[in-house]
This record gives structure tokens, C-alpha cells and sequence, in this order.
């Protein structure tokens, strides 16, 4: 299958931050593939942007080792490459100062569309808004991307929205959760509502519960200042938990356009139920010796900063009243694996007998690794000795289904949507309030009663007390592999 590339049209990007980690890591070699692939219409440029005293030829060469280390195309020639780095330019500015900002104007050019990215600290969102504006740089049409976290609560997110719609309306700000572009979370929209086969099935009546897991291997690793302020609500679950819930829990919209698939998250968001402190764990995890735990790794031996969170929570509406939704994701887990498991109930009776055993279809989406789908279906294990049932998946890898298609990663896809100026998979600020909303007080709760995480080790699936929120249920989570 071959993938059909739409060329965007002629822009100018503007990255603040240009030499920062994520751009280093994700950004530009993102936009590399974008244009090995020949999305990249017209005289585009990309325009790196930071204090640093770098001229364009250090961050033409700063990018391309960037490229050598995470750009992963093989097939693109040395002269694309070359042809790229020539779209580079770079603008020593200063967020919160006035020098460069004159330079980066006369550098970007009115007649293409403009599209500026805050890979920077949320810190200098304001600042760098209102420099865009007072210096003319942006017009009614221009776009500003922000990267998360956006506000550590109601209060704070309140403030940034208002900061930046002081100098952008709504349509031109582009608040990035990298989930919203991979590619399985897209295909959760395509599945549910381009198949007649789910929907019908998709309420309380026929779902037993949904368990969301977004588990990590890796610790704190560089970020344990960031991380220890914020922990796995905040970092995972108030955003990139939250969107995948919206996605399988809303109700179809009218159509696939920006207001109407984010009117249907925020409702589902609004209808979530506040979440009993009972069905709350928190985690920590801990290693041999303690030399490489949690406390270690953020250097504060008495840290209550949970790295691991299970909850259960409900929607209260027609199509979820009565079926669960558990959550989980946490640090230092036995395997990188994100999945949404959709578990279907039981059939209504079962004419094998009380020996064929309980068998419960399950969609599972995989997000990583190995972006897929499996139906779990239950059939007769082959063989005589009567009628034994047995699970087993329907199994489908799209790499595998859609072998030779491109799958762009979920920020190359997210930038070429900012310049097509497509904001179905960027959050609305209403969706980030509404998502804080629910989450501060749990998070008050918690803090209110001076909770302290439960330890578990590292390499395990959490805390022993996030598998009895299942087991005292009489449900189980998937098993983290
Ligand atoms: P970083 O490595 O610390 O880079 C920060 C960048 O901002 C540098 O290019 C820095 O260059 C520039 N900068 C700092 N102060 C500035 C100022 N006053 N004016 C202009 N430029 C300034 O940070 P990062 O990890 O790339 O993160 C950037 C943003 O992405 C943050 O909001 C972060 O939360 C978010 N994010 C990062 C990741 C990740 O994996 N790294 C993941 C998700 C979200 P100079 O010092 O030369 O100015």
C-alpha cells in the first residue's frame, strides 16, 4: 500500500526553542520526514528561535545531527537533506527581552502562513504572545502551537488560556497532546464510526467495563524536577488518559470537524463522575537497595509524588451509566505497553454449561507496541473430548495490514495539521479546564489526607493495591507485557 502524501502549502515555522530537547528529539526530525516524503509544497522555512548566539550554519548543523540520530529515514538521499537544511534559518531572540525580535520580522514573510511553536517553558507563553503581537508578527490568520503541560490546575490553566486569548482568538492556538496524533487513536474514530459492527455494542448494556493502561519502562530519567512537581496524574492522566477516554466514550459527532469531535470530548469530560478516594492508588516505585528508586532518582528522600496511579471513575449518561472505566499508568513498569481494552459482558446464558468456563469477547487497541487491533473471540478448542471453549484474538498489526504505507509519528502529523489549519486533534481550552476540573479534586482529596504513594518495585505492574481495585470488582487487568 502506498501512502498518499497531501502537500500543505508554502509556510513559514517558527520554533521558540528551537534548540531545546524536544525539538532536538521530535520537532525537526518530524518535519525532515515531512519533507523527505514530499509533504512540503513551495519555498517553506523553518526558523529555530532562541537566546542562544547560534548563526544559521550551527543550527543547520545542530539540526542535522539532530536528523542522523532520530530522523529514521534511510531512503532519504544526501541531497534531500542538503535541500532541507537550506530551508533552515535561525533568530537569536529572547522571549522576555527585546533583541532579535526585529531580526525574526524582517525573516518572515506575510504572505505564507505562519505558524509559531512554544517548545519552550509554559512559563514564557505569555510573554512570547505578547511579543508576537506587538511586534506585528502575527496576524488574525497566524498560529501559535503550545506544548504541555498546560497549567498544574484549574486555576493556572484558567490564567494561561486567558494569557494567550488576550492576544489569539481560540482558532488560531494549537494545544498539543502528541497522543491525539498517533496513529491507533486516530483509527479508534475510524473503527467506531466508520464500522456498523462496534456501535451498536459501544453502551453499558453490552460493556462491561474499559481499562485504559499507559505503561512505562523507563524512570524520571532527566526530568525528575519537572516530574516530582507534577507526578502521573498531572504528567499522564489529566491529559493523555484523558483524551484516549474521551475518544472511546463520546458519542458520534455530526461530522469529522474541529468543534464537533471537540464538543462531544467535553461532554464526555463534564459527565465524568467525581472519583470516591477509595478508588484511587497511588504508587512509587522503589528499587534493589533503593539506589535507583523514586526518591533517588528526584532527589528528595521524602517525596510523596506518586509515579504509578490506578483509579476507577464513571460517566454518568445514558449510553455509560453502569460500566467502569479504570485508568492506569505509571513508571518503572515490567513493559512499555498502552492499550485500551474495550471487555465486553458475558453472554446472557451459556448452553456449554457451568464447565465451559466464563469467556468475554475483548477489543483490544494497542497504541505501542505494535500499533494494532485484536478481537478476542471465543471458540471450541479443536480436538475431541467434547466441547471445551477457548479465547483466542482476532489479530491485526497495522503495520502488518498496511504494509509499504508511511505511518507518520504523531508530531510530524500534528505540525502538518497546524499549517492545514485542521484543529480536530489539538485541545480547546474548554476541554483543559473541564479536564482539570475533575482532576483537582482528586488531587486535593489526596493531599488533604496526607496520602503516601504505595512503594512497588521497579519491573512489576504497579502496586499490589491497584490490583485489588479490579479484584474487589471481580475483574482483572490486562496483563502489562
Ligand atoms: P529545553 O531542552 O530546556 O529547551 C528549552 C528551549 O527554550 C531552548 O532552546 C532554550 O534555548 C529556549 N529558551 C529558554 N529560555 C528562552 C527565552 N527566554 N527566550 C527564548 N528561548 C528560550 O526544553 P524541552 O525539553 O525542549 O521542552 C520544551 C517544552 O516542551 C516545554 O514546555 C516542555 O514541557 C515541553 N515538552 C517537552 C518534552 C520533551 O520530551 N522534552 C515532552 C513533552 C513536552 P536558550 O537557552 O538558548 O534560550
Amino acid at each position: 500500500m502506498v501512502s498518499r502524501v497531501i502537500p500543505v502549502e508554502p509556510f513559514d515555522l517558527v520554533i521558540f526553542g528551537g534548540t531545546g530537547d524536544l525539538s532536538r528529539r521530535k520537532i525537526l526530525p518530524g518535519l525532515f520526514r515531512r519533507f523527505c516524503d514530499g509533504q512540503f509544497a513551495g519555498e517553506s522555512r523553518i526558523i529555530g528561535a532562541a537566546r542562544g548566539d547560534l548563526s544559521t550554519d550551527d543550527f543547520r548543523q545542530f539540526v542535522s545531527e539532530s536528523i542522523d540520530e532520530f530522523g529514521g529515514v534511510d531512503s532519504c538521499s544526501a541531497g534531500t537533506k542538503a535541500a532541507f537544511l537550506d530551508i533552515l534559518r535561525f533568530v537569536s531572540v529572547d522571549a522576555k527581552g527585546e533583541g532579535g525580535w526585529e531580526d525574526l520580522k524582517a525573516i518572515v514573510r506575510p504572505d505564507a502562513v505562519r505558524a509559531f511553536y512554544f517548545s519552550v517553558s509554559p512559563a514564557l507563553f505569555g510573554d512570547l504572545a505578547r511579543q508576537l503581537t506587538s511586534h506585528d508578527l502575527a496576524d488574525g490568520q497566524a498560529r501559535i502551537v503550545v506544548e504541555k503541560p498546560f497549567g498544574h490546575d484549574l486555576k493556572t490553566a484558567k490564567a494561561l488560556n486567558a494569557v494567550l486569548a488576550a492576544h489569539f482568538d481560540e482558532h488560531q492556538i494549537y494545544r498539543i497532546d502528541h497522543y491525539l496524533g498517533k496513529e491507533t487513536v486516530q483509527n479508534l474514530m475510524a473503527v467506531r464510526f466508520g464500522n456498523m459492527l462496534f456501535e451498536p455494542l459501544w453502551n453499558s448494556q453490552y460493556v462491561d467495563h474499559i481499562q485504559i493502561t499507559v505503561a512505562e519502562t523507563v524512570g524520571v530519567e532527566g526530568r525528575g524536577e519537572y516530574y516530582d512537581r507534577s507526578g502521573a496524574m498531572r504528567d499522564m492522566v489529566q491529559n493523555h488518559l484523558m483524551q484516549l477516554l474521551c475518544l472511546i466514550a463520546m458519542e458520534p459527532p455530526a461530522k469529522f470537524e474541529p468543534d464537533a469531535v471537540r464538543d462531544e470530548k467535553l461532554k464526555v469530560i463534564r459527565a465524568l463522575e467525581p472519583v470516591d478516594w477509595h478508588h484511587v492508588v497511588r504508587g512509587q516505585y522503589s528499587e534493589a537497595g533503593d539506589a535507583n528508586g523514586y526518591r533517588e532518582a528526584v532527589g528528595d528522600p521524602r517525596s510523596t509524588t506518586e509515579s504509578f496511579i490506578a483509579l476507577k471513575t464513571h460517566i454518568s449518561n445514558w449510553r455509560w451509566a453502569g460500566t467502569p472505566f479504570y485508568l492506569r499508568t505509571g513508571k518503572k513498569l515490567r513493559a512499555r505497553a498502552s492499550e485500551i481494552a474495550v471487555v465486553f459482558k458475558d453472554a446472557p446464558h451459556s448452553i456449554f454449561g457451568a464447565e465451559a468456563g466464563r469467556h468475554r469477547n475483548a477489543l483490544i487497541i494497542r497504541l505501542q507496541p505494535n500499533e494494532g487491533m485484536t478481537l478476542d473471540v471465543t471458540i471450541k478448542e479443536p480436538g475431541p473430548g467434547g466441547m471445551r471453549l477457548l479465547d483466542v484474538p482476532l489479530d491485526m498489526s497495522f503495520a502488518e495490514a498496511l504494509s509499504g504505507a508511511e505511518v507518520p509519528d504523531a508530531y510530524e502529523r500534528l505540525i502538518m495539521d497546524v499549517i492545514r489549519g485542521n484543529q480536530t486533534l489539538f485541545m480547546r481550552s474548554d476541554e483543559v479546564e473541564a479536564a482539570w476540573a475533575w482532576t483537582d479534586p482528586i488531587i486535593e482529596g489526596w493531599t488533604a489526607r496526607k496520602d503516601v504513594p504505595k512503594p512497588y518495585d521497579a519491573g512489576s505492574a504497579g502496586p499490589e493495591d491497584s490490583l485489588m481495585l479490579m479484584h474487589r470488582d471481580g475483574r482483572r487487568w490486562r496483563e502489562i507485557r
